[in-house]
């Protein structure tokens, strides 16, 4: 096991913030793990995994063991009836495992296609894009119990999942280290193009070509790539916030007061986009220093260069008390800080 001190996590989060970590271990297979944990016990350090650092905020420097993962690995594990099962090592490249799944004519994934990121992270916070959710297509993982080193399978109902959040982002958040992920994808396509932009440019494009996943997952990129900066350009972390769910009374007053109020029934309660809550609070495309929100869509912080995470979390903060004094609700921050 190759251990790092003091090492340089400037590229390992793709909002470009300075950091460095106490210690710093690649994982590549279920012993690594193991060791890392006894690892992080012996120092007496909490230890923190990390995928691609596309959703975490690093308010400084970590005391910390910093657990990279890197277990590889995609398999076909099984095709039953209407089914395919596949298996993939937490280390993966989540857009990679897409477009293999495609290939192997098993659909699903296809919305969430050039979400950054490691497969092992895909279950944290339930990952989501243009109507589709993890859970729909989920199938099991595995994770290392962070006490025991005991390896502990979770089933679809073990995960608590829920709107951008699950058990690992909440009540057993530092608990597990997940190694792999089983998804349960379909052998027949069924499109989701519920989200207008998605299905007028879908339906645009099967003009000229049939309709296929593969094509899905190319508009997706193709909006995607129009609207959201890519982080290898301008260091970002994705939408900042979560949007928020409120009741129908609250969407009535605010409607009356904003006609043009973006809001979608979720359940009994109603979402409201965070990121026309910014807009109309006057904040897309505004800079303070180093920070600011994309011009495109205000839900998405950005590092223009040089800001540090008490830049970011201070800048988010002032969003937050904005929304709050306008429309009187209340944002949470979606990516995690340390
Ligand atoms: P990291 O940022 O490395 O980690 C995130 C959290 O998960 C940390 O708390 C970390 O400790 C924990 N973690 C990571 N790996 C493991 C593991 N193996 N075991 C246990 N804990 C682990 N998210 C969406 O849901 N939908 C989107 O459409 C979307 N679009 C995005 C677009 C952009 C441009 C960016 C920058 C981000 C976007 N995100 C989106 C957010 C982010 O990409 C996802 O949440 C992604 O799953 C994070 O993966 P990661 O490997 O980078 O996780
Ligand atoms: P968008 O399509 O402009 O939509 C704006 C908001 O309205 C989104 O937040 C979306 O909610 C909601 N929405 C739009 N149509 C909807 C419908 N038919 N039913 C229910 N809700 C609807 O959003 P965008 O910024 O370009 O992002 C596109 C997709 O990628 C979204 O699903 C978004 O969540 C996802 N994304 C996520 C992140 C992240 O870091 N979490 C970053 C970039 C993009 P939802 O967000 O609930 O879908």
């Amino acid at each position: 096991m190759h251990i790092q001190e003091y090492a340089a996590l400037d590229r390992c989060n793709t909002l470009g913030l300075p950091t460095k970590a106490r210690y710093l271990i690649q994982a590549r297979c279920l012993e690594d793990v193991r060791e890392a944990l006894v690892f992080a016990r012996t120092k007496q350090l909490p230890l923190i995994p990390l995928g691609g650092g596309s959703n975490v905020v690093f308010s400084g420097d970590l005391d910390a063991v910093v657990l990279r993962m890197a277990i590889a690995g995609k398999s076909v594990v099984s095709t039953l009836g209407e089914h395919t099962i596949v298996e993939s090592g937490a280390g993966e490249n989540w857009h990679d495992l897409v477009r293999w799944t495609l290939s192997q004519k098993a659909y699903g994934l296809e919305n969430l296609s050039l979400i950054p990121g490691t497969v092992g992270a895909a279950p944290i916070q339930n990952i989501g894009a243009y109507g589709v959710e993890l859970k729909d297509v989920f199938h099991s993982l595995q994770a290392v119990d962070c006490q025991t080193g005991g390896v502990v399978c979770f089933n679809r109902d073990d995960c608590g999942f829920d709107y951008r959040q699950s058990i690992f982002k909440g009540s057993c958040r530092d608990c597990y280290v997940i190694i792999s992920l089983r998804l349960k994808l379909n052998r027949r396509l069924t499109p989701r193009l519920d989200y207008a932009d998605l299905r007028d440019k879908v339906e645009k494009k099967a003009l000229n070509r049939e309709l296929s996943a593969e094509l899905i997952s190319d508009v997706v990129c193709d909006v995607r790539r129009e609207k959201l900066p890519d982080p290898g350009m301008l260091a970002n972390v994705g939408s900042f916030f979560k949007n928020p769910e409120v009741s129908a009374s609250t969407v009535q007053q605010l409607k009356a007061r904003y006609p043009d109020l973006v809001a979608f029934p979720a359940g009994e309660r109603w979402k409201l986009a965070a990121g026309w809550l910014i807009d109309k609070a006057g904040l897309k495309g505004v800079r303070e220093g180093a920070v600011g929100t994309h011009k495109q869509q205000a839900l998405v912080l950005v590092n223009h260069g040089g800001a540090t995470g008490q830049d970011v979390l201070c800048f988010s903060e002032a969003i937050k008390a904005r929304v709050h004094a306008r429309f009187g609700v209340l944002l949470e921050r979606e990516p995690r800080v340390y």
